[in-house]
Order: C-alpha cells, then structure tokens, then sequence
C-alpha cells in the first residue's frame, strides 16, 4: 500500500520539459495533433485523448491522421471528429498551416507520417513529442517527451496529465481512449508493461467509469469472418518455420484479394508463431500497393528494431518493430534469409 502511494507521487517526467509544454499551451489555441501511418490504438488513443483534453481546457485541438483507420479502430473513433491526410489533403494541409503548435504522437521521425512529412516539417511553429519508441531523431522537436521505457503513449500521455495537474479535464471518453492504448500496446498488459505503476494508471482510469470488457471485446477480441479467415489460411499455407525457431508467414496480393483484404485484417497475425513452444522470432510479410510491410516480433534478447531499421527501412521497439521494402517481394524474402544466416552465424556460431 505505501509502495504504490509512493509510486504514484515520483513526477518521472522531466520537469523542465513539463514546465516549457505548458509555457507553449498558455500561448496558443490552435493546435494540431498528429501520429504515424496506419494509426494503431496507442496512435489514435492518445492522439483523440489529447485532442478531448485540450479541448476540454478551450483550446482549438485538430487531430490529423495520414491515411485510413483499420476497421478494428472504428469502434474508438466513432462519434469523434478528425480529418484523414489522405482522403482530405486540402483541409489537412490548411488547418496545418493555420496551427500554432504541432505535437507529435507515438512516432519520432517525420518519415514515419507518410505524405504529411513535408507539410508537418515545414510548419514554422513549435513543434512538441510525445512518444515511446526507441533512437528519436533529434532536433525536430521543441519540447521532447521521449520514454521508451513506458508501456505505450497513452501511458505516457496519462503521466503528463497528472504531473501537469489536468486530471479534472479527463472524462469516461478520454479515459477510454487512453485505456485502448495501453491495452493494444502490450496486448492486454501481457508484454511492455512489467512494472506495477502502469498498473496505478490502468487503476486511475477505471475510476472514470470505463466500460473495460466492451473496450476488451472491441480492441482485442473481434474480428470480421474474412480477417479469421485469412489469416488462418496464412498460419496453415503460408507459414515457413526454420529450425523450430523462426517464422515467416507471406501473404501475396492474390491471397489478399482471395480473402477480400481490408487494412487490419492481418493484425496481430505476426504475433502467433510466437506462442508454439522454441520459436522466437516471427516476420509477416504482405505486399502491400505501394511496398512490402515487413512485421517482426521477438522474444528474449533478440532485437527486431535494428533488423527493421537495417533491412527494411523501418524499426520500432526490440521486441515488435516493422517496415517496408520498395521493391519485390522475392527480393523482401531473399533479404530475409539473409537475416536468418547472420542471425544464425552470430548466434549460435555456425
Ligand atoms: P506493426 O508490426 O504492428 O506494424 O509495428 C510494430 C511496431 O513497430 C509499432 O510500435 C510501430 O509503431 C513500429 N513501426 C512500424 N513500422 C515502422 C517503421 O516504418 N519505422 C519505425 N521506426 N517504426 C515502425
Ligand atoms: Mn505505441
């Protein structure tokens, strides 16, 4: 009991840091909040929490997202406006251009926003992060809020709320957006999340009246008839393991059309090989339009972010990272095998 008491009063945040976001807030009403491509629930969670809690306060928020929501997000969205770079580039663009300051969430490298890249860099107001992933690129943000160490963004977004005093301006919807965050990010507290205060935060948000097992059912456990199909055909036909430890599942377009694809319907797919017994590493490949998104997952001391930030232009966190190869998909498996040989040579010396 006192250990958590105590917890709970440690302000992690650096204070300077605190002290020059809220500086920035006091002088400005227009602000625009944006996260990276393909939002997953920590982008849009903390992204409409922030925007609620903003507004809350008075202030003009937008929140901008690059490209379509998966249909999977839907649910946490719904009833909340925000504007779609890829669908409203005119609107997005001029309520950019308007802004007086700019935050980022869940990301900390412009090339991660897709085609807002240029438009959010060249905004000449202030720029402030709010993320949780590993190597920011430096000297893009004003004000930095980076911890790689924390669960998720939204549990970072919570820790800014409370150090900041604005715990009275969060309502059941706001908490909610932040408790999907969390629970996406460490797939229901199981991973990322080994340390009792992101529990107090879980704790904190249920005393707003959260509907925890209709936000449960939505964000972790519903998926249309098509997405279980795919992807057991994926886990069935198009699954190679090597050596009992590694996994590569590889879906072509024509599987994708086969089962009528839609953004979300592979996700947490990658996640699967690792629960047989022996296998560590997990890549999902699928070709996409424009390139092939790359998805690998890890366990132990095996880091996947250097792989994907190495190999597949990309990156992430050691344990789940991803990204993309420009080119084909023959190439994006070669490259794989690759991976698998020098992983093998420095691992097991053979
Ligand atoms: P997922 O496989 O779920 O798409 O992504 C796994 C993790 O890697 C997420 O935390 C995601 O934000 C991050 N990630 C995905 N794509 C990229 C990328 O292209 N670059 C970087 N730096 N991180 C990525
Ligand atoms: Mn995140």
């Amino acid at each position: 009991m006192v250990l958590l008491e105590i917890s709970m009063m440690i302000d992690i945040i650096d204070k300077v840091e605190i002290g020059k976001f809220q500086k920035l807030l006091n002088n400005v009403n227009r602000i625009v909040i944006t996260c990276h491509k393909t939002a997953d629930g920590d982008a849009i969670g903390s992204s409409l929490a922030l925007c609620l809690l903003l507004r809350n306060m008075g202030k003009n928020a937008t929140v901008i997202i690059p490209d379509q929501l998966p249909w999977s997000l839907n649910f946490i969205a719904q009833g909340k406006d925000y504007v779609t770079f890829s669908h409203q580039e005119i609107m997005a663009k001029n309520i950019v251009r308007n802004t007086q300051l700019l935050i980022s969430l869940d990301y900390n490298d412009f090339n991660r926003v897709g085609a807002m890249k240029t438009c959010l860099e060249e905004a000449q107001v202030p720029k402030v992060l709010i993320d949780h992933h590993l190597n920011p690129v430096s000297q893009q943000w004003d004000v930095k809020f980076s911890h790689p160490e924390m669960s998720s963004t939204c549990e970072l977004i919570y820790r800014i709320i409370e150090q900041c005093g604005w715990n009275s301006f969060v309502d059941k919807d706001i908490a909610s957006c932040i408790f999907v965050g969390i629970m996406t990010d460490t797939g229901n507290l199981a991973f990322s999340s080994s340390y009792p205060e992101v529990y107090e935060v879980m704790a904190r948000l249920m005393e707003r009246g959260i509907d925890k097992p209709y936000l449960y059912k939505m964000a972790m456990d519903t998926v249309p008839l098509n997405s279980l199909k795919l992807q057991s055909y994926a886990i069935l036909n198009k699954m190679t393991v090597i050596d009992d430890k590694f996994a590569l599942i590889v879906l072509d377009k024509d599987d994708l059309d086969k089962f009528d694809y839609k953004p979300g319907d592979t996700e947490r797919l990658v996640n699967r090989p690792l629960s047989v017994s022996g296998i560590y590493w997990s890549t999902f490949m699928r070709e996409d339009a424009k390139y092939i998104k790359v998805s690998m997952r890890s366990e132990g001391d095996l880091a996947v972010d250097g792989l994907c930030a190495k190999y597949y232009n990309g990156g992430g966190h050691m344990h789940a990272a991803a990204g993309e190869h420009y080119g084909t998909l023959q190439e994006a498996i070669e490259i794989y095998y690759k991976i698998v040989e020098e992983i093998k040579k420095t691992k097991f010396n053979n």
